[in-house]
């Protein structure tokens, strides 16, 4: 067993939110040698979560519904928060809460509370109930872990619209494009889905600044950053690129199931009536994220794409391979999936 300082000194050597919950999944596995441990965290829009979704986990954990969950970071079929009651319960009040599980483990709930309100469950299985000096001791390293994950989520966000900032995007970049299996040709979607850049980018959005001001500009940009947010899956990584610039990491099957989400969200937008403004369009231009691919290439045929949308009439859905087709783009640009890396 280790001591809870030098494990909370492990913890904030991290700077990556995902690493954070596994190494504090860790730390506290060492300091209470429990049967199972896990971070049931909350997605969907910060004000109105509406679902679980597993982001850490040692052992073989036995949620409070019977179920087995594995950590499944692409599943469509996240569990609503109704489905974990004893879980809710513990977000809800904001108190620890002890359970008896089926084979008579004992499971403690802590909930994780950031400035904004509650952000996840840490779920401690263990074969007798925790000592009132452990639940103590890991509220405590809670607490501190949560300070210093604000600072890191906050680190990684836009601060106008709250959607993730261009900084991290290279970072999440090279997670996905490394990860990605080798697909049969470059033009195809790897079996298990593959992975698109999209560029979303406003159109006319400096006359919406010249007729309505600057302050109503920041308005636009805000709804229009929870419209994608909430027009998109859970899983969907969005970033403001800066200016009137979204950018969308989408998780797909096939081009086609991408074209179609992001025709859905270009149609969401250009029906929606914003507040004084009107109508607003969007271009969209997508590209397909290559095994090995570098931030810039796959960016620069998403760009390329959203330049033709904007060249032919804008409010339009364009992707890379639509300008291969055409012949106004080489097949050369999207070779570099090809590179082997050592
Ligand atoms: P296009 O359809 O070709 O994209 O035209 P556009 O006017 O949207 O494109 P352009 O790139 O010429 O102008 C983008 C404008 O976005 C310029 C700038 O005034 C505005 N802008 C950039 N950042 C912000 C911001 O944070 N707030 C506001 N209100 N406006 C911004
Ligand atoms: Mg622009
Ligand atoms: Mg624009």
């Amino acid at each position: 067993m280790s001591d809870p300082v030098e494990s909370l000194a492990s913890l904030t050597v991290h700077r990556d939110l995902d690493a954070l919950d596994a190494a504090l999944v860790h730390a506290l596995a060492d300091l209470l040698q429990p049967q199972a441990i896990a971070i049931h965290r909350l997605v969907g829009l910060r004000q109105q979560p509406s679902h679980w979704t597993l982001s850490a986990r040692l052992g073989p954990l036995v949620a409070w519904t019977g179920r087995p969950l594995p950590v499944r970071p692409f599943d469509d079929e996240l569990p609503e928060l109704a489905a974990l009651p004893a879980h809710k319960a513990c977000i809800d009040t904001g108190c620890v809460q002890h359970l008896t599980a089926e084979a008579g483990a004992a499971v403690t709930l802590f909930p994780l509370l950031s400035g904004r309100g509650p952000v996840a469950v840490l779920e401690v299985q263990s074969a007798q109930p925790l000592g009132e000096a452990d639940v103590q001791m890991v509220s405590g390293i809670l607490r501190v872990f949560q300070n210093f994950w604000n600072v890191v989520d906050e680190s990684e966000r836009d601060t106008l619209t709250g959607l993730l900032n261009r900084k991290t995007f290279d970072d999440t970049f090279f997670k996905i494009s490394l990860a990605l299996p080798r697909p049969p040709s470059a033009l195809e979607a790897p079996a298990g889905g593959g992975c698109w850049l999209a560029v979303l980018d406003i159109d006319h959005f400096k006359s919406v600044n010249d007729r309505f001001g600057h302050l109503i500009g920041d308005e636009v940009l805000l709804l229009a950053a929870r419209m994608l947010r909430e027009m998109l899956r859970h899983h969907d990584r969005l970033y403001r690129f800066g200016g009137e610039e979204f950018v969308v990491l989408l998780r797909c099957g096939s081009e086609a199931d991408a074209r179609r989400a992001l025709e859905r969200v270009r149609e969401g937008m250009a029906n929606h009536a914003f507040p004084q403004v009107g109508h607003v369009t969007v271009s969209i231009g997508f590209a397909q994220v290559l095994p090995g691919d570098t931030p810039s290439s796959a960016f620069g045929r998403a760009d390329k794409a959203v330049y033709h949308a904007k060249q032919h009439g804008r409010n339009r859905v364009v992707s890379y391979n639509d300008l291969v087709l055409l012949g106004q783009a080489g097949q050369e640009d999207a070779r570099v999936g090809e590179v082997e890396l050592f």
